[in-house]
């Protein structure tokens, strides 16, 4: 906009410069404040005479040179930016109260804007100052904050259609004319918010609605009014954006109700969710079934590939458990290696067999985990809704108590929950739960059974064997309850009484002058556990023992799979001294190779063997002379005749222990048999070769009918009954020298 005077032109202008020239001559005689700004450099670059009185500037190029953009907020930076969009999208104009701080003072006019194409292209914004304003500070200051604000502020007709909306409205819609029900993006939202808006007056909300950025979350909450202007019934609508929060809301509750490894759903919401199918099932009369699955040996996995493997194949099981069922089926991750499987049966679906031995089957293909290629398998139990139990708690714990079962049946299987096992399970619950009181309330004892020379009959040797003195059931096995000492983890602290004592009683005989060897059991499970070598190195710098009258007796299990913990114990307690035995050798599945991996010094022929050896005599003859081939000592368990012993004896084994001689019996008793040898080989010297045993007349001081355990025989063990019936111990001892 030229500001020389229309006088000054040239002579010889062409007439459309003629026009334009006297054109901006009115522009410039308005009284109007008219003036173009430009965005993008934040500089007015034209204004008539009344806009330079209103910026209070001289001329107009003191007016272009200043920079606007030292004073301007951020939103009125970004306000303009949205103009200028709108202006490049649409002829749009808009009007608003704005407050200029020309030279610092402030002057507030209402102000219509619209688009101005600038000669180089751009777009600017053409101004028209309609009225300066006037008004009270507290007006000014309103009409400022509802400019400013980020809330979204809009007033509504009764039908919806717009009569006013703040700057931050204005920019949440997607058309100027928006009525307000097309705001929301959800027609059921829509319906719902309407519905109460009309009813109650007021009405609030969190909802999804549909922004030029796309689907936001905002929190709308509206009531009904009266338009200031004319009257009518009108709706105040205010907003807020609540899509950060709402996200993380969403986030937080999704945390809260899944699994953040498979990303399956979690106890808590399978807890609400299982409930809610169980009372729709009801309502309808239909039927479910709930899949208890725990994966079998997980924890062996685990400790041995690491835990970051072992959460890689729990994530591949979520994903085959939910590739295995249907869509409307429900998968939950309830813990550890559990999982759990809600199925729809409808009327009377009968699919659950179909869908457990599906999930076997998806289960045996194997998962390639860390470069290994490991083949899970599960144990499912089963239980139906409503045969089973009708809430959620009781079938939980019938599925639980099948998959029990199913695990005890030996791993990869499925079984149904009925009565019967329930009564078997709780009997076995409650024998486990009992097992912890009798060690707390030191039910147990180590009785000790002789290990005895066959060259001369001396006893040499003692095996520490637990047993169990239940207050109601008289002396219990270790049979009966070493497995659920080892289901429940109470072996090892169990194990490590064992020990403690077994020491104690070695360095006791020691210093009685008895030179025996204390042997104690130690399952495969407690060689799993990464403390047991420190346990024990503990155990012998306490008591004071020598480890190497200590022999440590295990099964072949121990040994099978190669275990890195297993085979670092061994070794420390070889390097202190300790002797280590394979126990009931014959029935496992090891081979040489591990046997002459590991440092192996006794093998103890299993008592089946001996106990065939007149009928078939092949196996012990064979590890006898393995033995020997080995240089491993051999000791046969079990020796129940004289028969089998002189059979022993002609082919050099080492050792024998058996009923034939003494049973395990208790500590005193033990002890007194050690003392009347010793005063017999005092006395009489040892009987070198045949003569009769020196402890010929011992074997009636341990007949003690209450300790020993022929006088409690389990139930349809023959020998031993035949044993117990015998008349005194002498006549099971020796009798041959
Ligand atoms: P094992 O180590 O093979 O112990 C030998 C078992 O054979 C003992 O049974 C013993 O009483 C029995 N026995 C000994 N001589 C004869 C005989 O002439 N005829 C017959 N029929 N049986 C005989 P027990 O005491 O019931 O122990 C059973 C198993 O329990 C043991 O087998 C051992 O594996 C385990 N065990 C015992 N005490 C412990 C312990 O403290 N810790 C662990 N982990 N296991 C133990
Ligand atoms: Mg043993
Ligand atoms: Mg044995």
């Amino acid at each position: 906009m030229p500001t020389n005077a229309p006088d000054d032109l040239p002579k010889t202008s062409p007439p459309e410069a003629r026009i334009a020239t006297s054109f901006a001559t009115v522009v410039n005689r308005l009284e109007t404040p008219v003036w173009v700004f430009d965005i993008d450099r934040s500089r007015v670059v034209e204004a008539n005479a009344a806009a330079l009185a209103v910026w209070r500037a001289e001329s107009l190029e003191a007016l272009t040179a200043r920079d606007l953009a030292s004073d301007m907020s951020i939103s009125v930076r970004e306000r303009l930016r949205q103009y200028q969009a709108d202006f490049e999208r649409s002829d749009a104009r808009f009007s608003e109260i704005w407050t200029l701080y020309p030279e610092g003072q402030p002057t507030t006019l209402r102000v219509v804007f619209s688009g101005h194409r600038l000669p180089d292209g751009r777009m600017a914004m053409l101004c028209e100052a309609l009225a300066q304003i006037h008004e009270t500070p507290e007006w000014l200051r309103s009409t400022e904050a509802l400019l400013h604000t980020p809330v979204m502020i809009s007033l509504y007709d009764g039908d919806g259609v717009p009569l006013y909306r703040n700057r931050a409205a204005r920019n949440a819609v997607l058309r100027e004319g928006e009525i307000f029900g097309d705001h929301f993006a959800d027609a059921g939202d829509r319906e719902a918010f309407l519905r109460r808006l009309d009813s109650d007056g007021h009405a609030e909300m969190v909802t999804r609605v549909s922004t030029p950025d796309g689907a936001r979350w905002h929190e709308v909450s509206a009531r009904a009014c009266s338009d200031a202007v004319d009257g009518r019934p009108a709706r105040l609508v205010s907003e807020i954006d609540v899509t950060a929060r709402k996200i993380a809301e969403d986030q937080i509750r999704f945390l809260a109700h899944h699994d953040l490894l498979t990303g399956l759903p979690n106890r808590t919401l399978l807890q609400s969710e299982v409930e809610r199918r169980l009372a729709a099932a009801e309502a309808a009369g239909e039927r479910l079934a709930l899949l208890f699955i725990d994966l079998d040996r997980f924890k062996t996995i685990n400790d041995s590939l690491g835990h970051l493997h072992g959460d890689r194949l729990l994530v591949e099981v979520a994903r085959r458990l939910n590739r295995s069922v249907r869509k409307d089926d429900f998968v939950a991750r309830l813990g550890g290696d559990e999982f759990l499987v809600c199925l729809a049966l409808g009327r009377h679906g009968r699919r659950c067999e179909a869908v457990a031995r599906r999930i076997l089957a998806e289960l045996d293909a194997p998962i390639t985990v860390g470069g290994r290629r490991l083949v899970v398998s599960a144990s499912i139990g089963m239980c139906s809704f409503p045969e089973d139990g009708r809430d959620l708690d009781t079938l939980m714990r019938h599925a639980d108590l099948a998959m029990y079962a199913a695990k005890d049946q030996g791993r990869s299987r499925v079984l149904p929950f009925d009565a019967a096992l329930k009564a078997e399970v709780e009997a076995q619950l409650e024998l486990e739960a009992s097992l912890l009181r009798a060690f707390e309330r030191d039910e147990f004892e180590l009785f000790y059974q002789p290990r005895l020379s066959i060259s001369d009959g001396r006893i040499i040797g003692a095996e520490a064997l637990l047993r169990w003195h239940h207050p109601t059931r008289g002396l219990i096995l270790p049979g009966a309850f070493i497995p659920h000492a080892e289901k429940t983890g109470l072996i090892d602290r169990i194990g490590t009484e064992v020990i403690h004592e077994a020491a104690l009683r070695q360095k006791a005989w020691a210093e009685a002058g008895h030179d025996i060897t204390v042997s104690i059991n130690l399952s495969a499970r407690q060689f799993r556990d990464p403390r047991l070598a420190d346990n024990i190195v503990a155990i012998v710098a306490e008591t004071g023992c020598e480890p190497r009258r200590m022999q440590i007796e295990i099964t072949e299990s121990t040994l099978v799979g190669d275990d890195r913990v297993t085979t670092e114990t061994l070794r420390t307690l070889t390097e202190l001294g300790f002797s280590i035995a394979i126990d009931d050798f014959g029935t496992g599945y090891s081979n040489l190779a591990t046997i002459q991996n590991h440092p192996i010094d006794t093998l103890k022929i299993d008592r089946s063997f001996i106990a065939t050896l007149e009928t078939r005599p092949a196996l012990a003859e064979l590890i006898i002379g393995m033995c020997h081939l080995l240089g491993l000592r051999t000791i046969a368990e079990g020796v129940e005749t004289e028969e089998q012993l002189a059979w022993l004896e002609a082919r050099n084994c080492h050792e024998y222990q058996g009923y034939l001689f003494s049973p395990a019996i208790p500590t005193d008793a033990f002890e007194q048999l050690l003392e009347l040898q010793r005063d017999r080989l005092a006395g009489q010297g040892m009987a070198e070769g045949g003569g009769p045993s020196p402890l010929w007349d011992l074997i009636p001081l341990v007949k003690r009918p209450d300790d020993v355990e022929w006088d409690r025989p389990e139930p349809g063990s023959a020998k031993v009954r035949r044993l117990g019936l015998r008349t005194g111990f002498g006549h099971g001892f020796n009798p041959r020298r």
